[in-house]
């Protein structure tokens, strides 16, 4: 583990280096309203450590249901789970709920190489799915949200920024670490959290590619999702998001989530403070129909 550790460290420190090799600069201003493009210990179910069956090639979908039609499903879109002036805060409380009706419905938290077979494959571990994720990778991803997915033992998906880890008010390598033992996956929110519409091809690409080789080898995965930052994308940055090898990309458009939509433009539901629970369980209900 310490051998690992000293390779993410490495890889970290020479980030600026590698990303000078593709012409990209460090922003170092605040992050203001993050991805949004108008302002912008387990109980029932033990999650055992997983991050191999994370890998899409080792899932065994013999059991899975078939579908007739392009699969549908919700990628849930959560920020900050704490009390907060605007809507990339979502109470504990509150979360706390949503995750207990979740389990409560029966609801298969997915991985995100499940969520990938089943948009791809029109295949379902059950007729119930959610993707739930968090973008930004606050403190609270770890401090109070994980405690809750422990408790449910659900899965989830936290997109770090990489230039974040171990910042103020950030996750730590430690932090996530664990987390990626017990059902979390850490996927990618480039390296700088910039608008990839306002960068050069080669500058979009470095954002892609480092921070995919970055989480690839701090948790010894494949990296295969990525959240554009601010939900901003364009043409260029579809193609390039396939080139650097990722399988899919997700979003800040509303709605279900389909291959229809293109694999590297999926929707998600943004759970925003204060919606009623069964206003919750009808965005969840309706996207898997
Ligand atoms: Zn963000």
């Amino acid at each position: 583990m310490a051998h690992k550790i000293n390779h993410f460290l490495l890889l970290i420190c020479f980030l600026p280096a590698l990303a000078g090799c593709f012409n990209t600069t460090v922003d170092t201003r605040p992050i203001k309203n993050p991805d949004d493009q108008r302002a912008e210990k387990p109980s029932v179910a033990v999650i055992h450590e997983e991050t191999a069956a994370l890998r899409a090639n080792e899932i065994n979908t013999s059991h899975w249901i078939h579908l007739n039609r392009p699969a549908r499903i919700p990628i849930l879109m959560y920020h900050s789970i704490s009390k907060g002036n605007n809507s990339l805060h979502v109470p504990e409380q509150d979360f706390q709920a949503e995750m207990k009706w979740i389990k409560d419905h029966g609801y298969v938290t997915l991985t995100p190489a499940e969520a990938y077979l089943v948009l791809t494959r029109d295949i379902k571990p059950g007729k119930k799915c959610v993707l739930i994720t968090l973008d930004d990778g606050y403190r609270d991803s770890y401090r109070t949200a994980y405690p809750i997915f422990r408790k449910y033992g659900l899965h989830a998906t936290i997109f770090m920024i990489g230039k974040k880890i171990g910042a103020h008010n950030h996750l730590t390598i430690s932090e996530m670490m664990e987390m990626t033992k017990h059902g979390i996956s850490i996927q990618s929110h480039t390296i700088n959290h910039q608008d990839l519409t306002l960068l050069s091809p080669g500058r979009q690409k470095a954002e892609m590619a480092l921070s995919k080789a970055l989480f690839d080898q701090m948790f010894t995965q494949e990296t295969l999702s990525l959240s554009y930052p601010f939900g901003r994308y364009d043409s260029e940055t579809l193609k390039l998001a396939r080139e650097t090898g990722y399988k899919m990309a997700v979003t800040t458009k509303p709605g279900a989530a389909s291959r229809i939509q293109g694999m590297f433009a999926l929707h998600r539901i943004r759970i925003s403070p204060g919606i009623s629970l069964t206003r919750f369980g009808t965005l969840l209900d309706r996207a898997n129909q």
